[in-house]
C-alpha cells in the first residue's frame, strides 16, 4: 500500500510530478492540510504562509508545464528551521526578543532550495536561539513528539523533526552545534545529517557558536538527504568559512560506492548512561554490518569525556559574544520601561532573553573575561584539539565510526527542564563531531517495546559525505524502519 502523499519520499513525489500524476500545489495543499491537521497536537510550526507556499506551488507548476527542467526538489515543499532567513517571512530563533522580526533578507541555503524550485513552506520550532535538546527553551513553547505528544521531538531543531515525522513537511533543514539535527531526527525517527564544518554556507543563519554551527538535513531517507544536501552544498562568499571542494552527485553516489567498509566502535560511547534497548539496537545495526563483510574494529577516542567541558566553554564564549548583537537599538525587542541608554540595553536583554539564554551568556562572559579566558576558553580549545586528534587517529584504522546517537530515547516534556545538566547529557554522543569539525548522521534503527524511535549516528571524514550516505545506505536498503510512520 503506498504512503499517502505528505508521507512520501523527495524521489517518489519527484517522479509523481515528472510523471504530472500530481502537481506541486495539490502536493502543497495536501502538506498544508496535513498541517492543519496535526499543528495544534504537535506544535512543530512558529508560522507557516499559505498563501505564499501556494504561490511558490503553481510557479513550479508553471515551470514544469513550460517545459523548463525540473531538478528532484522542485515543486517539494521543505520546512526551515526558525533560524534560517527567508526574506520577508518572520525569523524569531523561537525567541521573544525577535518575536516582530521580518527578515529583510534571504539566507544561502534558502536562495539555493529557491533555485532548485523547492517550495518553502513553513518556519519551525526550535529551542531559543538553538540552545537547547528537547525545544523546551522555545518562548513559544515546546514541540511535541509525534510517536508520543507527551514527550519531546528532541531538539533543539525539534520542530523540523516533528513537522517531518508528522507528515508536515517532506523535508525540513536544521542546525546542529552540538547534536541538534541528529538527536531530534533519532527521537522522531528520522534521518538527520550535519555536515562537515565548512561545506554548507552559514550566510543567512542565525549565529549560536559560529566555530560549530552548521545547517543540514532532515529527511525521510538516505537518497532524499542526498538530494537536498546536493542543493545546498557548496562554497559562498558571503561566508568566509565556507569551503572550496568539489560537490559530488551525493545522489548518484549512492549506489557507487558500496563497501565493505572498516567500521569503528568507540568504546567510550557505550558505556553507563546508555539506555538498554537503544545500545541493543545499535549492537544489533552493528551485526548487520558485520554480517555484510564489514570489519568492525574497536577504537578508543580517550578525550571523549572532556567534549561536554569543552563545548559549554566553547559554545557559551561563541553565544555571549554573537548575542551581543540583541541590544534593543538596531532591531529585536525594546523594552517600554526604559528611561535611559543603559535602561534600553539592560532591560530589553532581561525582557527578551530566557532562562537559558541568559544562563550561557553569563557563563561564556565568564569565560571569556580577563583573568579567566586562559583557565577556561583557551584552555577548552586545546582540547578541542586533542578531541579532533582523536577522530583523525581513529580514521587511520577505520572508514567510519558507529555509536548512538543519543543516550535515550525521547523522554517525557518536564522531566528534565528544571535539570540543565541531565539536558547537556542529551548531547553526549553528538558534541563531538562538533568539536572536531566532522560529518555525522542519524539514521532509524528500530524502536523500543513502547514504540519510540531509536537512531543509530554513523560519523565520518572529513568532506566525505557521499561515502557516509553510501554507509548509511546500505543499512537502510535492508530494513524497513523508513516505512514507518507515526500514527496521529
Ligand atoms: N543541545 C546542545 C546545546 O544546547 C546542542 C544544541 C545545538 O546543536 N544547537 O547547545
Amino acid at each position: 500500500m503506498t504512503a499517502p502523499l505528505h508521507f512520501q519520499s523527495i524521489a517518489e513525489l519527484s517522479e509523481h510530478l515528472a510523471a504530472r500524476r500530481i502537481s506541486s500545489v495539490e502536493l502543497t495543499q495536501a502538506v498544508i492540510a496535513r498541517t492543519k491537521a496535526v499543528e495544534s497536537r504537535v506544535h512543530a510550526f512558529n508560522s507557516f504562509d499559505e498563501p505564499d507556499a501556494l504561490a511558490q506551488a503553481a510557479a513550479s507548476d508553471s515551470r514544469r508545464a513550460g517545459g523548463q527542467s525540473c531538478g528532484a526538489l522542485d515543486g517539494i515543499p521543505i520546512g526551515l528551521k526558525d533560524v534560517i532567513a527567508v526574506s520577508g517571512q518572520p525569523l524569531t530563533a523561537s525567541s521573544k526578543m525577535l518575536a516582530n522580526f521580518v527578515s529583510p533578507y534571504n539566507a544561502t541555503v534558502t536562495e539555493s532550495l529557491q533555485g532548485a524550485g523547492a517550495v518553502l513552506h513553513g518556519r519551525l520550532n526550535c529551542d531559543e536561539f538553538a540552545m537547547g535538546s528537547s525545544t523546551e527553551n522555545s518562548a513559544f513553547g515546546p514541540a511535541h513528539n509525534p510517536w508520543d505528544l507527551t514527550r519531546t521531538p528532541g531538539g533543539s531543531s525539534g520542530g523540523s523533526a516533528a513537522a517531518l515525522a508528522a507528515g508536515a513537511a517532506i523535508a525540513t533543514l536544521g542546525s546542529d552545534t552540538g547534536g541538534s539535527i541528529r538527536q531530534p531526527a533519532a527521537l522522531c525517527g528520522l534521518v538527520g545529517l550535519k555536515p562537515t564544518y565548512g561545506l554548507i554556507s552559514r550566510f543567512g543563519l542565525i549565529a549560536y557558536a559560529s566555530s560549530l554551527d552548521q545547517i543540514g538535513p532532515f529527511a525521510r531517507t538516505v537518497e532524499d538527504a542526498a538530494i537536498v544536501l546536493g542543493a545546498i552544498a557548496g562554497h559562498d562568499p558571503r561566508d568566509s568559512t565556507s569551503f572550496k571542494t568539489e560537490i559530488p552527485d551525493y545522489r548518484a553516489e549512492l549506489k557507487r560506492r558500496r563497501g565493505p567498509w572498516k567500521l569503528g566502535i568507540p568504546e567510550e560511547y557505550f558505556g553507563a548512561g546508555l539506555d538498554p534497548e537503544v545500545g541493543a539496537a545499535v549492537e544489533k545495526a552493528i551485526a548487520f554490518y558485520k554480517a555484510q563483510g564489514c570489519e568492525i574494529r574497536e577504537v578508543s577516542l580517550p578525550h571523549t569525556h572532556y567534549c561536554l567541558d569543552a563545548y559549554y566553554v566553547i559554545a557559551t564564549a561563541e553565544a555571549s559574544s554573537n548575542l551581543a548583537r540583541y541590544d534593543g537599538i538596531r532591531y529585536g525587542h525594546r523594552s517600554r520601561e526604559a528611561k535611559d541608554v543603559l535602561d534600553v540595553y539592560q532591560k530589553s536583554r532581561a525582557e527578551g532573553f530566557g532562562d537559558e539564554v541568559k544562563r550561557r551568556i553569563i557563563l561564556g562572559t565568564y569565560v571569556l573575561s580577563s583573568g579567566y579566558y586562559d583557565a577556561y576558553y583557551l584552555r577548552a580549545q586545546k582540547v578541542r584539539t586533542l578531541i579532533r586528534q582523536d577522530f583523525l587517529n581513529a580514521y587511520r584504522e577505520v572508514d567510519a565510526l558507529i555509536t548512538p546517537t543519543s543516550p535515550l530515547p525521547a523522554f517525557k516534556l518536564g522531566e528534565k527542564s528544571a535539570d540543565p545538566l541531565a539536558m547537556y547529557l542529551c548531547d553526549i554522543y553528538t558534541i563531538g563531531v562538533n568539536l572536531a569539525g566532522l560529518p555525522a548522521l542519524s539514521l532509524p534503527c528500530g524502536f523500543t517495546a513502547g514504540g519510540l524511535p531509536i537512531g543509530l549516528q554513523l560519523i565520518g571524514q572529513p568532506f566525505r559525505e557521499a561515502d557516509l550516505l553510501a554507509t548509511a545506505h546500505a543499512y537502510e536498503q535492508a530494513h524497513d524502519w523508513h516505512t514507518k510512520f507515526a500514527s496521529l
